[in-house]
């Protein structure tokens, strides 16, 4: 039973598909469904917290260091120009998904990415 109608707890719960890359006891990492560069993942906390502002700092420390270890196995398997780590917060920073995520977004110098 999932308190939150939000689609990132029903991933982490089983009860939505995802493409996955990784999970410990507090995070989990999965391809974006609407990538938008090749290897595009995402890193979230398995704890429902919305914004930076409640997540507990223990947990945003364990989503970074999921997020390094993504972006090393991003940077080892597609050798990008660069790695971008997004984390938006609230609608005026167009976070569309209110379940805390970071973007690990592997970039080329030729890409025209909006973030
Ligand atoms: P935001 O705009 O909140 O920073 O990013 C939310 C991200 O979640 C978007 O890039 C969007 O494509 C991704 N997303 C939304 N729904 C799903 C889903 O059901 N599965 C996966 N894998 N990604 C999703
Ligand atoms: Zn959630």
């Amino acid at each position: 039973m999932i308190e939150h109608d939000c689609i990132f707890c029903r991933i982490v719960a089983g009860q939505s598909p995802s493409i996955p890359l990784y999970e410990d006891e507090l995070t989990k990492a999965f391809m974006d469904i609407n990538p938008v560069a090749c290897g595009h993942a995402l890193v979230i906390s398995k704890l429902h917290a919305e914004t930076i502002l409640d997540i507990p700092a223990p947990v945003l420390a364990a989503v970074g260091a999921t997020a390094q270890r993504i972006a090393r196995a991003v940077d080892t398997a597609l050798h990008p120009d660069g790695i971008s780590i997004v984390q938006s917060n609230g609608p005026g920073a167009a976070q569309s998904v209110s379940h805390f995520h970071m973007h690990v977004l592997p970039r080329s110098f030729y890409d025209d990415l909006p973030m």
